[in-house]
């Protein structure tokens, strides 16, 4: 039997009492570790996390708290090499797909250490100037967010076990909320060890942070009024937690992240052999095979003019021929492995659902995996189909496979490229391409109200930009409609979730004594 991994609950590390559930390596197929919530008190959890943690933070100023996010920052980079290994064998990815995660988290957390620390020595925030109520100054209005007396619970997705993690962490616990994180089964050891470390550290008060492995049962259920819950995952699980009695009866604040179907737009004037086309394909083939395509923000739709379809089918095709796919530990393999058997079948379903209306344009599954056992590892190569009518073709607007897989879609002129974009029904980043100014400026902006973040892509840029589908954390993370209508990051917007806005009608003698 491999270990079970304790859960951090109560100050304390227990185990679940059931045989647990065992975490799989995806590419060797062979049990790691194994998961196991069953027996644990979440209510007496939760309310030492309220008591304990929340006010043990709240007692700090945002400074205070900034430092110990640098702290825990500065133990998780002590032990990376662990996670690495732990990401390898767990998640089945290569060392650069590893680091997207790892090194991810670890920057996030340095930038929130760094603008909490500029937050001084204050304990809430002012949230505009004061006004006055009536002619005279002498009675006025001032708002201000002050941190929510609850506790973070945070339901995360398989995909990214340590940023998911520190992405939504960073901002809780700089606002001074207890973190309560239950990381998706599939992946949870990486979670769990970096809890783990931070714990052993000693760096946070009893109660601020804890996890939960294996089962959700019970979790939204011991959630209280003030508590705020951030959850990212499938659209289908979110409606299922958007329902919950408790988010309803309680009104607990909830932040969903769900999938989404991105896209890449070339503009009509950047044709094949211009600086933007190229550096359209070279974003693609990047978005398709980082973490074997399993990422929120990857793309999913790719826009071109009618008359580059063929061009940019074969520019694209020719790159992903490229990509080896197999065991991470080889070293001549780019592409890794997607993180279970179940998410090998499930893309294979999406593209049975995506086959009536498409067409094969590059299929990676002629090439043999390397080092890696085809009726056993979840290794999937790069498929690109493509769409001659894009209006008909209504699955590719609707089905997110979560692999490696995108799909080319032609359009007439600019405006029905924009109104394909939009068929996603709301989606976390669309990235343009192209070279003049003007245009890319009004499409941003077109596309601006359906989409999270809008990635500009410019010849000047080229070297510069970030890349379509990383998330940084200066920016917006998160879309409306489909894509779940979560707001994370931002810098410090990502705070007024974990806050609550009030306003204190005072004299300016008063106002002066809130200390902001
Ligand atoms: P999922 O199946 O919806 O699971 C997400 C989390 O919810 C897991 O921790 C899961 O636990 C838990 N869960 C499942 N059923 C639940 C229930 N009834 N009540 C409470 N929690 C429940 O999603 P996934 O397969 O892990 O992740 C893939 C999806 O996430 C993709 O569609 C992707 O687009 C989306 N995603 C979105 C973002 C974003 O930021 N927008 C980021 C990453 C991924 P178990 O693992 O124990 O079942």
């Amino acid at each position: 039997m491999t270990a079970l991994l304790p859960n951090f609950v109560c100050g304390r590390w227990q185990s679940g009492t059931g045989a647990g559930t065992a975490l799989l390596d995806p590419v060797l197929g062979t049990e790691l570790v194994r998961v196991d919530a069953t027996g644990l008190d979440l209510r007496s959890a939760f309310a030492f996390a309220r008591r304990a943690g929340s006010a043990a933070l709240q007692a700090l100023t945002y400074a205070e708290r900034a430092a110990l996010l640098a702290r825990v920052g500065q133990v998780l980079q002590t032990h990376r090499d662990a996670y690495d290994a732990i990401a390898t064998a767990n998640s089945g990815t290569v060392q650069s797909d590893s680091a997207v995660d790892i090194d991810g988290a670890l920057f996030t957390l340095g930038q929130y250490a760094r603008w909490g620390t500029a937050l001084g020595s204050a304990r809430a925030l002012r949230d505009g100037e004061a006004v006055k109520l009536g002619k005279e100054p002498l009675f006025q209005s001032q708002h201000l967010q002050v941190p929510r007396p609850g506790l973070a619970l945070f339901i995360n997705a398989f995909n990214f076990p340590a940023w998911g993690l520190w992405e939504k962490a960073a901002p809780a616990l700089l606002s001074g909320l207890a973190v309560v994180v239950k990381p998706a089964t599939a992946t949870a050891w990486l979670t769990q060890r970096m809890v783990q470390d931070v714990v052993d550290a000693g760096i946070l008060p009893a109660g601020a942070l804890s996890i939960v492995c294996g089962s959700s049962n019970g979790l939204l259920d011991a959630l209280a009024p003030f508590d705020v819950l951030s959850f990212t995952g499938s659209a289908d699980t979110a409606a299922v937690i958007r329902s919950h009695p408790s988010l309803a009866r309680h009104a607990v604040r909830a932040n969903i992240e769900a999938d989404s179907l991105n896209s890449a737009l070339l503009l009509p004037d950047a044709t094949p052999g211009t600086p933007a086309f190229d550096l359209l394909v070279r974003e693609v083939v990047r978005e398709m095979t980082v973490k074997s395509g399993q990422k929120c923000t990857a793309i999913r739709r790719i826009l071109v003019p009618a008359k580059v379809y063929g061009a940019a089918a074969e520019a694209i095709g020719a790159k992903l021929a490229k990509v080896s796919t197999g065991n991470p530990r080889n070293a001549g393999v780019r592409m890794g492995a997607l993180v279970s058997r179940a998410q090998f079948e499930a893309v294979q379903q999406g593209l049975a659902q995506l086959a009536h209306a498409t067409e094969v344009l590059h299929d990676g599954r002629t090439q043999a995996l390397v080092d890696a056992d085809p009726a056993v590892a979840a290794c999937h190569q790069p498929v690109l189909l493509g769409a001659r009518d894009a209006d008909m073709a209504q699955a590719v607007h609707d089905v997110e496979v979560f692999g490696p897989v995108a799909t080319l879609l032609p359009y007439r002129d600019l405006p029905h490229a924009l109104a394909l974009a939009q068929r996603g029904q709301g989606s976390l980043v669309a990235s343009l391409y192209g070279d003049d100014a003007a245009a890319l400026g009004s499409a941003a902006l077109a596309l601006a109200a359906s989409h999270g973040r809008v990635h500009v892509v410019t010849p000047e840029v080229a070297q510069a930009h970030t890349g379509h589908g990383n998330v940084m954390p200066q920016s917006l993370h998160g879309g409306p409609g489909r894509a779940g209508g979560g707001a994370e990051l931002g810098g410090l917007r990502a705070l007024d979730f974990y806050h609550q806005r009030a306003a204190v009608q005072a004299s300016p003698q008063v106002l002066a004594a809130l200390g902001l």
